[in-house]
């Protein structure tokens, strides 16, 4: 009878009786803990300190109890929220069955989405705050002691506005992730030609690009290549990249922007498109790639402020790639320049 109640619970779970052996467990309890058996110890079985307690005072009290439980196999560390509750089951069924039932509830994900949440809090307050103290100081200063210095005003007007500037595309950037969160799991439906989108792209920012080094190389099939996409979000991808190329390529980087097309797509199990977004910059470390998608992260955070950038592009432009069911890959060697390369299916 035990055994029955302790299966429909859909947590892994143990029932402790009164005299501290393990009465009973269900299956997904074994899964957690293979060497569980059954009329031992439980103290012999789970030999954390705070679980103890909480079996002993809930023993002692009736009242329930609440715990933190770790477990860790191999590298893998899994939090565990224990509820210990003493329970009677009805006489009827099997006499004397008295005791605790301990169940455990995996809490890992739930914390480190709580982490996560107040790391990009705490992130996002900071790179507000570096450029509005900025701001306020000079306020301050052409309110008092610049007061009536003109060629001091038009400077600190100028660094103002540049600062300004700087946290209207934080904001702006923070909208867009967030609306691409959004509508993470629809796919877009329509129809866009990935070839004049990039075209236009490398056009916008050709005219940006202060000297004909930073001229931008592009080689894609002759005629027009369709697949379904988002018309802006795919142009705010490939002008990320093809800006970041330009920004951390050095003076004289080269970039290419490559356009090909496959009717099978072994990754994607589909016909696709590869756009390879290439500079001969100074390349980046093996180390920072896996972490380059991450929400703020900057190899080096300085150089990255000095060239407009929010530590938020890369971020953007990974969930709009997963948004149309595609794939980002980063290469680089150090001193040969990065790839960037977005595998993008056609239907
Ligand atoms: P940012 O706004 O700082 O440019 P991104 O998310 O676009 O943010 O890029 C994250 C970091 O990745 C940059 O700060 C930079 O250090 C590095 N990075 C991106 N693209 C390149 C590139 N083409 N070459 C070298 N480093 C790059």
């Amino acid at each position: 009878m035990l055994a029955s109640y302790l299966s429909a619970i859909p947590l892994p779970c143990v029932f402790i009786g009164q005299d501290k052996r393990v009465l009973g467990a269900n299956n997904l309890a074994l899964t957690l803990k293979p060497g569980l058996v059954e009329q031992r110890s439980y103290i012999l079985m789970f030999r954390q300190p705070a679980f103890g307690a909480a079996v002993e005072q809930c023993l002692s009290t009736k009242e329930t109890q609440r715990a933190t439980y770790l477990h860790t196999e191999g590298q893998q560390e899994t939090r565990y929220e224990l509820t210990c509750s003493y329970i009677t089951l009805p006489e009827a069924t099997q006499p004397e069955v008295k005791g605790i039932l301990v169940c455990f509830q995996d809490i890992t994900q739930v914390q480190q989405a709580g982490e996560i949440r107040r790391d990009f809090v705490a992130n996002v307050s900071h790179e507000l705050k570096t450029p509005l103290t900025a701001l306020l100081g000079f306020i301050e200063t052409l309110q008092g002691p610049a007061k009536n210095d003109a060629e001091a005003r038009a400077r600190f007007l100028g660094i103002m506005a540049s600062e300004a500037k700087r946290m209207n595309r934080l904001v702006g950037d923070l909208l867009s992730l967030s609306r691409v969160e959004e509508d993470a799991r629809m796919r877009p439906t329509d129809a866009v030609d990935i070839r004049d989108l990039l075209r236009s792209v490398i056009r916008n920012l050709s005219e940006v690009a202060k000297d004909r080094l930073h001229q931008i190389k592009f080689a894609a099939p002759d005629a027009p290549v369709k697949i379904l996409g988002d018309q802006d979000q795919l142009t705010q991808v490939f002008t990320n990249l093809i800006e970041n190329a330009q920004k951390y390529g050095g003076e004289t980087a080269q970039v290419t922007v490559t356009l090909e097309e496959f009717d099978w797509d072994a990754t994607l199990r589909r016909a696709a498109v590869r756009v390879r977004v290439q500079d001969s910059g100074p390349g980046i470390e093996a180390i920072h790639i896996p972490r380059l998608t991450e929400r703020f992260y900057r190899i080096d955070s300085h150089r990255s402020r000095e060239v407009g950038g929010t530590g938020l592009g890369l971020a953007i432009v990974k969930h709009i790639v997963n948004r149309h069911r595609g794939r980002l890959k980063i290469a680089s060697v150090l001193g040969q320049g990065s790839t960037f390369t977005a595998l993008l299916p056609k239907n």
